[in-house]
């Protein structure tokens, strides 16, 4: 074990095996503690699509080019290879609980024709993608340490020091924090004290085979709604990577002491207007998630500490911009300690890039909508969604997502004021009221890692 490594990163998802990976191939001495036994074993749930392939996002123009296999990061300015499996989709519809209607968001059938110039992403293997950055950090030299659970850090002087469950001590002058959404790095820096908190997400998915969709290449979205606290309920099909025949679906939303999300995703399969596209469905895997929902670190820097990812961001910062992030830091802690600057200044490139690409340009609270926008049960949201007929743009952007569905729905506000003056009432009394007082039962029933 070195003495004092140049950079520890904490944790081996996407943003910490590349933090790891860049720092290794820089020539610096780096470890990296991951408390799996098995770094690219994924346990969580992730609906691994390419986020996102049809516009800039996070700052970042990215896409899948599939004849030289990589996946291409023009702004960043870096690619990485891909040959792994995936699967082209085409829209994202958004079903009333009924399953009567669906909103379009791209036009299904005309970006079929189109072939992968139509599509609005693909889904890959995260566990592939892992696996290659994994192969690439070892071989630029870097010291994995898995089954290390790191629970203490502690900056003595001009050195950091980190301290795992299992007893041991790893010392370095910089360390990328890179240990995902619920990040006890960001706990233990004090750093979540910076931060407001949502509520916490939670979600259940399968991966199944023998689904009959209406349409097989697309995202589909049924919002239903929990029978007793009427809670919105997202669930999520999507084609899987990982089998010929096989779909992820997914459902999830804010915790609640009533709510059983994997009885809700039970009852959508055998239960509900869409349990006839699982008739001759077939379970293959479970997976499941918690996640934390905070407004993102505005300053990602603490005692020589440099956060990356999810750590520090709003659900979520998908793999794209985890991975984007891990290669900033590491740069920037390459170039610190060439110009001699261990320290904040040597690093404030990094920084920032995070406040330009991120905290400022990103408003976090337009994620917020996908929570909010179900809050008007189960009567209304059927009733506004139906009247969206026009095909919506493609965007896949979770920030914008909603507030697209909400602007169609805006449009029809003559007809709404007609036909239905209790929805234009109950609107205004949620519009006028702060983010936080819309969202407080969310909020009270989260459970936050202050
Ligand atoms: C339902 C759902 C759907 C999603 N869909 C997509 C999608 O379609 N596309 C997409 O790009 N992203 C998606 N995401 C988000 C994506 O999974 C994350 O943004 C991404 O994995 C974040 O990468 P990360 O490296 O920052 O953190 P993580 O992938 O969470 O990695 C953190 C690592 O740190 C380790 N760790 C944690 N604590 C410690 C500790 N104390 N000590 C040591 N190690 C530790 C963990 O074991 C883990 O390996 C989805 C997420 C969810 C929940």
């Amino acid at each position: 074990m070195a003495d004092v490594y140049d950079v520890a990163v904490v944790g081996g998802g996407p943003a910490g095996l590349m933090a790891a990976k860049i720092a290794g191939e820089n020539g610096l001495s780096v470890a990296l503690l991951e408390r799996k036994e098995n770094i690219t074993a994924i346990q969580r749930s992730c609906a691994t699509m390419f986020a996102i392939e049809d516009e800039y996002y996070f700052g970042e123009r990215m896409y899948f080019n599939e004849e030289q296999g990589r996946l291409v990061f023009p702004v960043t300015g870096f690619s990485l290879p891909y040959t792994g499996p995936y699967k082209n989709f085409y829209a994202w519809h958004v079903y009333t609980p009924d399953a009567g209607h669906y909103i379009k968001v791209g036009d299904y059938d005309a970006n079929v024709q189109k072939g992968n110039k139509g599509r609005l992403s693909v889904t890959y293997s995260k566990k592939e993608l892992l696996e290659n950055l994994l192969a690439d950090a070892e071989a630029a030299g870097v010291k994995m340490f898995t089954g290390a659970n790191v629970i203490d850090h502690r900056r003595e002087g001009d050195v950091n020091h980190l301290i795992t469950a299992e007893g041991h001590e790893f010392r370095s002058v910089f360390t990328i924090a890179a240990d995902g959404i619920n990040s006890r790095m960001m706990k233990l820096l004090g750093l979540n004290k910076e931060r407001s908190f949502f509520g916490t997400l939670v979600g259940v998915s399968y991966y199944m085979t023998g689904l009959s969709l209406p349409h097989p290449e697309a995202i589909l979205f049924p919002q239903l709604f929990h029978k007793t606290t009427q809670y919105p309920i997202m669930i999520w099909v999507e084609p899987s990577p990982y089998g010929e025949d096989e779909y992820w679906v997914y459902a999830g939303g804010p915790s609640h002491p009533d709510i059983d999300y994997k009885a809700e995703l039970d009852r959508c399969i055998a239960d509900s207007s869409f349990s006839n596209w699982f008739a001759d469905a077939e379970l293959q895997r479970k997976q499941a998630h918690v996640a934390n929902i905070w407004s993102p670190a505005p300053t990602p820097f603490k005692d020589n500490v440099l956060i990356t990812g999810d750590a520090g961001w709003t659900v979520e910062a998908e793999c794209t911009m985890s991975m984007m992030s891990g290669l900033k830091a590491a740069h920037a802690v390459s170039e610190a300690l060439r110009e001699h600057k261990p320290n904040q200044e040597g690093v404030q490139n990094y920084i920032d890039w995070w406040k330009h690409h991120f905290t400022d340009s990103m408003d976090y609270t337009e994620f917020l909508t996908v929570l909010t926008s179900g809050l008007v049960g189960e009567d209304m949201a059927t009733y506004l969604y139906g009247l969206v007929t026009d095909t919506l743009p493609c965007s896949l952007n979770p920030y914008n997502l909603f507030n697209n569905v909400n602007a169609a729905i805006m449009r029809n506000m003559p007809k709404i004021q007609g036909e239905r003056p209790d929805i234009i009432a109950k609107l205004q009394s949620l519009g006028a009221m702060p983010i936080e007082e819309q969202m407080r039962n969310i909020i009270e029933s989260g459970f936050p890692n202050t």
